[in-house]
């Protein structure tokens, strides 16, 4: 099968990593690019991966829950992560997709291929390929309980369904999208049951990861927090 393909890596080992999981909205990827830049960690997005997978998946008209019809897909994906100026491009088949894979019915392909056990070990071994090459930031559902398990920094970054939807709904308007709040925040409570309810690495805390919620916090109080948690654990 076609791996997807990472470029730009070095060959330095004793690497560390950075485990970020929680819920959709929770400011995962906000915090995690601004944290990965400010302690010079690569700052991996899984869930472009996933979305990537979905956007194939949707243009290919595949019955997203059909787990034969979304794996019989996955040899002609050939997916290539680039990392410009310290961003992280998702290229599908050549294309650059970074943006299109960024809207609504693009993140529900994604909650729905995930589920798939073909769909997450297709992209295990690239995963854990990039924490072995670069301290890595890397952020997701079960990076800190599947990926990465002995990833010695676990954060489980989370927040009400409510504040989650308000500031997704928020940075969808900015962006020019037409959507409701209700319909955000449906898909918010959608994507959550279907992300901690599926069987193949479902959506939960691990063990050892330290549990932070948002909800009421600013954006810069929960970088300043979550940048001093990461500090303490660094030692
Ligand atoms: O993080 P993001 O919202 O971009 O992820 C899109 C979807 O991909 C999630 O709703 C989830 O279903 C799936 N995902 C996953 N495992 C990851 C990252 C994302 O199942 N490590």
């Amino acid at each position: 099968m076609n791996q997807p393909e990472i470029m730009e890596r070095t060959d330095i080992n004793d690497m560390i990593a950075i485990a970020i999981d929680g819920p959709s909205g929770a400011g995962k990827s906000t915090l995690a690019k601004r944290l990965a830049r400010e302690l010079g960690y690569i700052y991996v997005d899984t869930g472009a991966m996933y979305r990537t997978i979905g956007l194939y998946a949707l243009r290919n008209g595949a019955d997203l829950s059909s787990e034969r019809q979304v794996s019989a897909l996955l040899p002609h994906i050939h997916m290539q992560l680039k990392f410009l100026d310290g961003e992280q491009h998702m290229y599908l088949n050549g294309e650059d997709v970074s943006l299109l894979i960024r809207t609504e019915a693009v993140s529900m392909a994604a909650s729905a291929v995930s589920a798939h056990p073909p769909v997450r070990a297709f992209l295990l071994d690239t995963q854990r390929d990039m924490a072995k090459n670069d301290n890595v930031l890397m952020d997701g559902r079960d990076i800190g309980t599947v990926v990465l398990p002995d990833a010695p920094i676990k954060i489980f970054l989370t927040a009400s369904a409510e504040t989650r939807a308000r500031r997704r709904y928020e940075e969808l308007i900015e962006k020019g999208q037409e959507v409701s709040y209700e319909a955000v925040l449906d898909d918010i409570n959608r994507r959550d049951y279907n992300d901690s309810h599926r069987d193949a690495a479902p959506l939960k805390q691990a063990e050892d990861a330290v549990r932070i919620d948002t909800s009421g916090m600013e954006l810069e109080d929960s970088f300043q927090l979550l940048l001093r948690t990461i500090r303490e654990k660094l030692g």
